[in-house]
């Protein structure tokens, strides 16, 4: 299916941030745009906001002046909704109400000609609620573009029950025509990305109320060994905890309160608070004067250890053993089943019980470490001791990461630390989402990558891990919590039971 003709002409019905925004793609991509507004003062800011935004890219040498005489030639607004009559394509980005929105495409349809398809922007309302109480449903499509609309790229090309292939194969085909990468996916709470993301806020929330570390040492281990571009906390202030709580909110109830989307009591209190981030001057951190640092609880250099035994295959943290010989360690290898013996003091990357269950195993550990994205890369990594361990044995391992040229923090004793235990929640609600056929492997990985920046999309991560190993963790979050938030997604028990990946299943 091809994309629109640029010929077509499009309407954005409400001049807000992301009408103002989407009207900006479509001119780009070289439509005719008509924006509607029922409200004169907000549609003069979107056309202000608009005329704004070329300026600045005219001023930076990013357009041509004849670029930005063009596009701007090629916007009317209107109050009048009749306006859109001609228009093939109608993207409506106004209040998230569905009485609202619902009101103002009845009217829309009864001017529109019969082939003309009719776009939702909303982020948290049902695709399919919405056409349903149009005339023709199958030209309802959700196109959910992410803020700002002209600079991210990602666009979820959302179906609803009754939407035609058709209208999903022209909408997915316009929005890469309009340069942004499309991922479809069916109507569901939260589509792709704020339902897979869920997690991301979630865990870090749940470790915080714990007390596993302050928020600028989480944030640290996320960034620095996880390599996510924000850590949980900054970004959760950057996006508003009120924005933030209530699409976990939404996410939760429109799940019928599934356990795994429970919202944390610790966001409601900021929220409660009026602490709602940046805007506010105050969330997590501190934004107005008198500002506070984030510290990061560094710990302090100790000794360099003498004798490394490696015991078995470490799995995901295979790379620490050419690290160590790098960084001149001498390295043995013995029989095991994954642990590092660095003067004695046995370590082992986290497997989602605690450190001090672990002490108690046959095998016994004595501290943990948290997964990195590469441990190559990272410039810090999180460690944890068990209760039953020695200060001396924390002071090895910090040691040990320290000569490979690593910042290490000490966490508490959470079962699955903060990276892994991210990951392993991130790739299994991904899984849920391919098992429920909402989303594709690829949509759900491209979805991440390009909607929060994620550095790997999900699936794709845990194939490189090992299944096995999220699975595991997993597992052993739930015996820890006893809640079925921690459940296994029963295609990731499948494929750890088949020895089966994501991609290489992708490729057969
Ligand atoms: P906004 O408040 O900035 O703009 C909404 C605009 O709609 C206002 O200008 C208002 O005057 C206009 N409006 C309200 N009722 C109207 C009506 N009956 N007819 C015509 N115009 C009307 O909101 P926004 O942030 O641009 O969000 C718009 C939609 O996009 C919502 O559905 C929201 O959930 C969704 N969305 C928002 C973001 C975001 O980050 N802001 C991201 C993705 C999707």
């Amino acid at each position: 299916m091809t994309a629109l003709s640029t010929k077509v002409l499009i309407g954005v019905i409400g001049a807000g941030a992301m009408g103002s925004g989407i009207a900006q793609v479509a001119l780009n991509a070289g439509h005719r745009v008509v924006l509607h507004d029922a409200a004169s003062a907000a549609l003069e800011r979107g056309v202000d906001s608009i005329r704004a935004a070329y300026s600045r890219l005219l001023a930076k040498g990013k357009i041509s002046t004849a670029q930005h005489d063009d596009r701007l030639a090629r916007l009317t607004s209107d109050v009048d909704i009749a306006s859109l009559a001609e228009a093939g394509l109608v993207i409506e980005a106004i209040v998230e109400n569905i009485d609202i929105k619902t009101a103002v495409l009845i009217k829309l349809e009864a001017l529109l000609a019969a082939d003309a398809i009719i776009a939702t922007n909303t982020s948290s309302l049902s695709v399919t609620a919405i056409a349903a109480r149009l005339q023709r449903p199958e030209r309802v499509i959700g196109m959910h573009f992410f803020n700002p609309a002209p600079i991210l790229p990602l666009v979820e090309v959302v179906s609803g029950k009754v939407t035609s292939q058709d209208v999903v194969a022209t909408i997915f085909a316009t929005a890469q025509a309009w340069k942004k990468i499309a991922v479809h996916c069916k109507s569901t709470p939260g589509f792709i990305v704020n339902r897979v993301a869920r997690p991301f806020y979630g865990e870090a929330l749940r470790l915080l109320a714990e007390g596993a570390a302050d928020a600028a040492t989480l944030d640290a281990v996320l960034r620095e060994s996880g390599g996510f571009r924000m850590g949980a906390f900054e970004l959760m202030d950057m996006i508003g905890h009120d924005v933030n709580y209530a699409v976990t909110q939404s996410v939760y109830d429109a799940l019928f309160q599934d356990p795994r989307y429970k919202p944390s009591l610790l966001q409601k209190d900021l929220v409660d608070a009026g602490w709602l981030g940046k805007k506010t001057g105050r969330g997590f951190y501190q934004y107005a004067e008198p500002l506070v640092a984030p510290a990061v609880q560094i710990t302090a250099s100790a000794a360099v250890p003498s004798t490394v035994i490696v015991e078995g295959d470490l799995g995901p943290a295979e790379k620490l053993v050419a690290l160590a010989e790098q960084a001149g360690l001498t390295v043995t290898r013995t029989d095991g089943v994954g642990i590092l013996r660095i003067d004695g003091v046995a370590v082992a990357l986290t497997d989602g019980r605690s450190a001090t269950e672990r002490a108690n195993d046959l095998a016994p550990v004595q501290v943990l470490f948290d997964l990195a994205l590469d441990y190559d890369t990272a410039t810090l990594v999180a460690i944890a001791k068990a209760d039953q361990a020695s200060d001396h044995a924390l002071a090895v391992a910090a040691g040990f990461f320290q000569k490979l040229g690593k910042k290490v923090v000490v966490l508490d004793d959470a079962p699955g630390l903060i990276v892994m235990r991210t990951v392993a929640m991130l790739c299994n609600e991904a899984a849920e989402m391919v098992q429920q056929a909402i989303a594709t492997t690829e949509a759900v990985d491209l979805a991440m990558v390009n909607g929060v920046n994620y550095p790997r999309g999900p699936l794709a991560w845990g194939d490189a891990i090992g299944l096995t190993c999220i699975r595991n963790v997993i597992q052993n979050l739930a015996i820890s919590y006893g809640e079925d938030r921690y459940r296994v997604a029963p295609l990731l028990r499948r494929m750890t039971a088949a020895n089966r990946t994501f991609y290489a299943e992708r490729a057969r």
